[in-house]
């Protein structure tokens, strides 16, 4: 699976980098998505962060 951020609907809360910091950074006001962590979403760890993202940014895809 991979992992990224809609942008569009992230405002900055940066809890996803707090979360898992080896996946996530916070940058310019938004998390993101570290170049070449886009296939972690095998971590279990993700999907916490996905279900607990406040503005439901973060998007899991197969
Ligand atoms: S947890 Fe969600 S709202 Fe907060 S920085 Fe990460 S993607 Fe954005």
């Amino acid at each position: 699976m991979k992992v990224s951020v809609d942008r569009a609907l992230c405002y900055g809360s940066a809890e996803c980098a707090h979360r898992v910091p080896a996946v996530f950074a916070f940058e310019d006001g938004y998390g993101v998505v570290r170049p070449g962590r886009e296939e972690s979403a095998d971590d279990p760890r993700l999907v916490e962060a996905a279900e607990k993202c406040p503005s439901q940014a973060i998007v899991l895809t197969e």
